[in-house]
């Protein structure tokens, strides 16, 4: 298979091209959620920034294998290994099960993947699923000897590692000064070194979530969890591991870190990492009161936003920008977008009742190289949007007569439409799911009123045909039966 893709990769610090380890296959690891609060917009930026990834691999044949996790235990407040862990302490805190808070945030957070529209991973592994295989890496990578144990708690030995290999590869932060900066123990803590990290933590006998361990009663370390989740689905090296870019200095440094320790093999060829949102200008953040959920994005409640905007428009105002920029919301930029989504669909609704010629005036061809080359430079979507308007111009110019379209250049207009618009980019058509419903609660009603006459009840069929009107919606008889109209005011 020719693979002209290239891709922006955070360990070699460049674009290379992509060459997956086994030919016409991809094996793609992304951290996903820890399910103790609702999924926030930066998660689905994320996610859906990954989901056009392996739209896209699937769009040119390959074969993929996406894995993407759920943290359900293990995270604690700091990514430093230090705090509560976080579904832990929101159980406590509503006084239900752990396990309670878990099913309910993962639950939202696949209503929300479903709202955006985002394909199912191929595998959704979790954390304490997977406990025996985190606790048989330790036992690895203490028997290699990267790591060590202190009173119940593993610890990997982050200075024994780097005299190996290179501990900050990925992160290209200077070794030294993260040495120097932290080597000064508080005493309070059972590590060697304040770098080192824990793969196994020795649970508190009030600890909620915990299980027996040749150690002790513990729980994993975050960074383990996914070690061990990568390797037992994808093997101990595969193609891409990706996730916010936030996670680059520790749980993917550490994670590789493992990995290494473990295998002797680095775990990804490619490191794929997705940038963060702001909000006019100014990171978003809960602290500063300028984050909003997905809901709220969706029905405009917020003190932020002039209005609500649809799932598909977000998620069309996503591509608008690269995966690797920040994404910056506005009010003004949402409602840009909503106008541009709907001007992408309108065009689309107009391709198969446009005139054909015996020639095209277009050259779709040159259209469809830039969308591709686009996609192929990094999946740089913002490109394949702009070139997807030089589309709809033509779309629009071919309607109104001033251009025309062969019936094979038609043919390949649909098929562009449909697998970049909707196959790759993800995008749907909102309106028209709407309107079937509307329409199948419709035929429904209408039923119900004919029976009403058949029945003679002429009470009945006026009512509902009164309050169809009252709402805007118009029902005429015909010989053929009722139809309705919907006033659109
Ligand atoms: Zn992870």
């Amino acid at each position: 298979m020719d693979l002209n893709l290239k891709i922006y990769n955070t360990l070699t610090k460049q674009t290379d091209l992509f060459k997956p380890l086994h030919e016409g296959h991809v094996g793609m690891y992304v951290c996903g959620p820890t399910v103790y609060s609702n999924a926030h917009l930066g998660n689905a930026r994320t996610f859906v920034s990954f989901d056009i990834m392996f739209r896209y691999f699937l769009h040119l044949g390959l074969k993929v294998r996406y894995v993407r996790n759920i943290t359900d235990a293990g995270h604690l407040e700091s990514d430093a290994d230090e705090g509560e862990d976080k579904i832990a302490k929101k159980a406590k805190l509503e006084q239900i099960e752990p396990m309670e808070i878990v099913q309910r945030y993962t639950v939202d957070f696949h209503t929300i993947m479903q709202q955006f529209n985002t394909l199912p991973p191929s595998i959704e592994p979790t954390a304490t699923g997977h406990i025996i295989e985190q606790i048989e890496m330790t036992k690895q990578i203490l028997e290699n000897g990267y790591a060590y144990e202190s009173n119940g708690t593993i610890y990997f030995d982050v200075e024994k590692f780097t005299k190996e290999y290179n501990y900050t590869e990925l992160s290209n932060r200077n070794l030294e000064e993260l040495l120097n900066n932290t080597r000064d123990l508080d005493g309070q803590n059972d590590k060697r070194g304040r770098l080192d990290f824990a793969l196994w933590i020795k649970a508190k006998p009030e600890h909620l979530m915990k299980w027996p361990s040749p150690w002790g009663d513990g729980f994993p370390g975050w960074h383990i969890e996914c070690s061990a989740m990568s390797s037992k689905y994808l093997g101990e090296q595969f193609d891409i591991h990706g996730g916010g870019m936030d996670l680059i200095p520790t749980h993917h440094t550490n994670e590789i870190a493992q990995n290494l320790a473990c295998h002797h093999k680095s775990p990804a060829r490619y490191w794929i990492h997705t940038n963060m949102l702001t909000v006019n200008g100014q990171k978003m953040s809960k602290s500063l009161g300028n984050s909003f959920l997905p809901d709220e994005l969706f029905s405009g409640n917020h003190k932020l936003l002039d209005k609500g905007y649809s799932p598909m428009t977000v998620r069309f105002f996503m591509l608008q920008a690269h995966y690797r920029s920040t994404l910056d919301f506005s009010n003004e930029a949402l409602q840009a977008a909503e106008k541009g989504f709907q001007r992408l669909m309108n065009a689309i609704k107009l391709i198969p009742n446009l005139k054909t010629s015996e020639k095209s005036s277009i050259q779709l061809a040159d259209v469809t190289k830039s969308i591709y080359d686009a996609l192929n430079d990094d999946f740089n979507t913002p490109i394949a949007l702009a070139q997807l308007f030089e589309m709809v111009r033509n779309i629009n110019l071919i309607n109104d007569g001033k251009e025309s379209i062969s019936v094979d250049d038609k043919l390949a207009l649909e098929k562009l439409a449909k697998e970049i618009v909707f196959d790759v980019l993800g995008l749907k058509d909102e309106k028209n799911a709407d309107d079937n419903k509307i329409d199948g609660l419709m035929q429904l009603i209408l039923q119900q009123r004919s029976d009403a006459k058949v029945r003679k009840d002429y009470a009945a069929s006026d009512a509902i045909r009164d309050h169809l009107k009252s709402i805007g919606i118009e029902v005429k008889d015909g010989k053929d039966g009722a139809t309705y109209s919907v006033n659109s005011w």
